[in-house]
Order: C-alpha cells, then structure tokens, then sequence
C-alpha cells in the first residue's frame, strides 16, 4: 500500500511530480478551514501545509499521520506541542521563498519613498500637485534598520546596500559573521531611532510578538516607514494605527496583518500613506516552485528513513531519538 499525501491547498507540479514519480497517492483536500482538514486527514500518512493553520484539533482527528511538511519559512501556524506529543514531525521549507520576500520589501521600501499610494490616488485630478508638491525622496543614503537579519533579512540588506547604497543597520542578537556592508546597531532601540525605514524579519516567537509597539513607534522619526513582511503579529496593530493617523511616523507597508484575510473595516484600508497585501512575500512561480519540491523532498526522505534536511529547529531533537543521524 502506498503511502497517502493530504494536500488541503493545491501545490505546483515541481513537488506533485516528484512524489508521484515515486509512487505516492495525493489527495486534494475538500477545502483549508480546520473542519475541511479534519474530515480529510484520516488515514493520510503526510500532509503539505501552505496557509491553513494546523490546530491541536486537526492533529488530534489524524490517525496515521506522520509528517507535515510547512511550505515556507515560519512555522507558527503548526501547533508544534501537539504535533510533537504524537511524534507527527514538521518539516518546512526555509530559504526557498527567501528572494522573493526580500525584492518584496525592496518594492516596498520604494514604494514608500515616492509617496506611490498619493501620487496614484490625485494624479488624474490633480497632476501638478501629485508631480510637485507630494513628498517624495530616494533611498540613496538613507539607513534601513533591519530587526532580524536572518535569510530574508541577510538579503535585504544585500539588495539594498550594493544595489541602493542605503546604509544598513541590523538587530539581531542571534546573528554572527555578518558582512561588512551591514552595520550592528547598538541596542534594538537604535533601530527605531536612527533608520528611514525599519524593516521586520523575524519569527512569530514569544519573544517577537507584539515587539513593535507604542514605544518603538514614538522613537521613530515622523519621516521615516515601517515596513512589515514577517507576521502580523509581530506589530502592536492599533498602536500602529494610532501613529499613522497622528503622523508621528510617515508611512507603513504591511505584508501581513493581525487578521487575515483583512478586515474591510480596517483604517489601515484607507490610509493615503499606508500599502496593506494579502500576504504575497512568498506568493511567486519561482518561490512557490522551489518550497512545492522542498516539501516533497523532506517528506520523501522521512517516510523512507532519511533524514530530512529541513525539521523545523524544535524538531530536531525528535529526529536525533529516532536514529536518523
Ligand atoms: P530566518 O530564521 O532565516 O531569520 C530570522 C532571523 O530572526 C534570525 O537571524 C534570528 O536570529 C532572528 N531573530 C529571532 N528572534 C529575534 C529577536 N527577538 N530579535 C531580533 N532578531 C531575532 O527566517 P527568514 O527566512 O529570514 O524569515 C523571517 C520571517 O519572515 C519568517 O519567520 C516568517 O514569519 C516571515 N516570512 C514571511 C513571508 C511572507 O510571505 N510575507 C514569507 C516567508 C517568511
């Protein structure tokens, strides 16, 4: 019998091909909410994750469920308490979406800079006041603050130093080896004091959650953005608000938010200086190539008693019990 792959969401035909060629049965799941995912799981050996969220209800409902592959970088979406209590390992697929979140914060940053929303919004109506007189500036020597320079960080801070000439600050009291066009601020307050633009790209973490908040915001200058493509959560979102409709910061550009999909009722919707996506960082052909073979790879070498190169890292350890050194 072969082995039985849940895929709640389509995944591109890079990773399909891969299993089917080695003689997986794929099951298309009936939808992505938790109950779609609880009423197909039974009897599925692995499953590839890309946004439904993997609640102790959906674990607990699988009955032979040995892996979950999570198709991106974080993995805060996977209760990994549960997961692990079944000894279901998670694997996921870092540095596959990488460039894509990174030319997205670029884009961002730039978007940012020529005032993009305004300029797009009064154009038609009013050209000379959206050619002359709305604030625009280049990013040529300005200072990016990066919080966590990471993958996506690390190459950020690549684009936008040898391809911008922006002087780059990072916070991050994980990293090391960092080269030399990245400059290790201080303390995390001289991100948020000092920068143009900061820039998040950290994990959801106890420790990150709700970091960027009424404190960080009001030792902002009022010129300068914030850009957000990590997770929505990181930002304390009403004080956010609070800040933009008061000007004490000029600008955000938000990936990802607290609830998405997005409230249509929220103000960030109809801000002049404030760009909202649904999430797109990873959403490109190449990123989503690239995690759809990562997936397959990872769940094909576990369920043949290799070890996968990518558990994510609290996992580890349950590779290491298992014998697959
Ligand atoms: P990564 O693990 O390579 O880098 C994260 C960095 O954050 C690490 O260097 C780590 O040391 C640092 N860090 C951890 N805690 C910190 C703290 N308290 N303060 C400062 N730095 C801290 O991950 P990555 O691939 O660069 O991705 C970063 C995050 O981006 C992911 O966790 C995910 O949430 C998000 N992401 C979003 C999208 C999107 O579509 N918008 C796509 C991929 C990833």
């Amino acid at each position: 019998m072969s082995y039985k792959i849940l895929l709640p969401q389509p995944i591109l035909e890079s990773g399909r091909e891969y299993l089917l060629e080695r003689g997986y049965e794929l099951l298309d799941g009936s939808g992505f909410e938790e109950e779609d995912i609880i009423r197909d799981i039974k009897g599925c050996d692995a499953m590839i994750v890309r946004t439904a969220k993997i609640t102790k209800r959906v674990i607990e409902a699988a009955d032979r469920l040995k892996v979950i592959a999570r198709h991106g970088a974080g993995f805060d979406g996977v209760d990994l308490d549960a997961a692990a209590e079944k000894r279901i390992m998670i694997l996921y697929a870092p540095r596959s979406n990488s460039e894509s979140v990174a030319e997205l914060a670029i884009f961002y940053m730039l978007y940012c800079s020529r005032n993009f929303k305004l300029v797009q919004k009064l154009y038609k109506d009013d050209y000379r006041f959206a050619k002359f007189n709305v604030e625009k500036h280049e990013l040529n020597g300005k200072i990016l603050g990066l919080v966590g320079v990471g993958n996506i960080g690390g190459l950020v801070a690549r684009k936008a130093a040898l391809g911008f000439d922006m002087k780059v600050l990072a916070y991050d009291p994980y990293a090391a080896g960092l080269p030399d066009y990245i400059t290790p601020a201080a303390c995390r307050e001289e991100i948020f004091a000092k920068s143009d633009y900061v820039s998040l790209h950290v994990p959801a973490t106890p420790d990150t959650v709700n970091s960027v908040g009424e404190k960080e915001l009001a030792m902002m200058k009022n010129t300068a953005f914030l850009i957000n493509t990590s997770r929505g959560t990181i930002v304390d979102e009403e004080a956010l608000i609070r800040a933009l409709q008061e000007k004490r910061i000029a600008g955000a550009a938000l990936d990802v938010l607290r609830q998405e999909p997005i409230d249509p009722a929220n103000p960030l919707l109809n801000m002049d200086n404030v760009l909202t996506a649904p999430h797109i960082g990873a959403a490109t052909r190449e990123a989503s190539a690239r995690s759809s073979l990562t997936c397959a790879v990872g769940i094909d070498d576990f369920l043949s008693g290799r070890r996968p190169e990518f558990p994510v890292p609290p996992m580890k350890k349950m590779l290491d019990e298992m014998g697959l050194n």
